[in-house]
């Protein structure tokens, strides 16, 4: 299986996800890759460094650093995972890009949906959790620390939560969508049930 996790930032996808890895390794006995967009890879880290903490760059150059990320994540770590029988859950993937490049920098959809179609040659999760959260409500969550929340402003992080509602609305068959305002727990349980369900757990 091959899942997916999706959402603003400080929704808390990083603990949802290995709460998730960690109850799919138990149930079915598989090995659970974990892993990360941008920087899950050696490559990764430095593109990461590079589009995160870098020099100021324009909208396309930046899609373009996220799109080579997720090419060599996938082509070096995803697909071997998951071509050995192992479970790949993800914190962030190609949903990122059209909600943070297409809504957030307001590059075109479909155009952003292409370049990492072809980074990733074609391939998609099984199932995508959304955690659902206002923008205003996660930046509280942060309490001041320096984050993209910040610097970006909330109009931007509307802008990328609403990119991610109406995906999730047009593809029901693929999306779960979580109202992350729940504790850690009832979070998790959630995406246990639902996913239980659209996996034949
Ligand atoms: O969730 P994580 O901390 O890994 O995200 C790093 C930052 O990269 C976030 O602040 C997010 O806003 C940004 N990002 C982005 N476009 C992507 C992926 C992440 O702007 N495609």
């Amino acid at each position: 299986y091959f899942i997916s996790f999706e959402g603003g930032d400080a929704v808390g996808k990083s603990t949802q996800s290995r709460l998730l890895g960690e109850w799919l390794g138990e149930l079915t006995g598989r090995e659970v890759v974990l892993t990360r967009e941008p920087g899950g890879t050696e490559l990764g880290v430095e593109l990461r460094q590079a589009v995160l903490h870098g020099r100021d760059m324009d909208a396309r150059t930046e899609a373009l650093i996220y799109a080579a990320d997720r090419a060599h994540h996938v082509a070096h770590l995803v697909r071997p995972a998951l071509e050995r029988g192992a479970v790949v859950v993800t914190d962030r993937y190609l949903d990122s890009s059209v909600a943070y490049q297409s809504g957030g920098r307001e590059l075109g959809v479909d155009e952003v949906e292409l370049i990492s179609l072809w980074a990733v040659q074609g391939l998609m999760p099984h199932v995508t959790v959304l955690l659902d959260l206002d923008p205003a409500v996660a930046a509280e969550r942060l309490q001041g620390k320096p984050d993209r929340l910040e610097s970006a402003g909330l109009d931007f992080h509307r802008r990328t939560r609403e990119a991610f509602l109406s995906r999730a609305a047009a593809d029901p068959e693929r999306w779960v969508v979580i109202d992350a305002t729940a504790s850690i727990d009832d979070i998790q349980a959630q995406i246990r049930v639902d996913l239980a369900a659209r996996l034949e757990l």
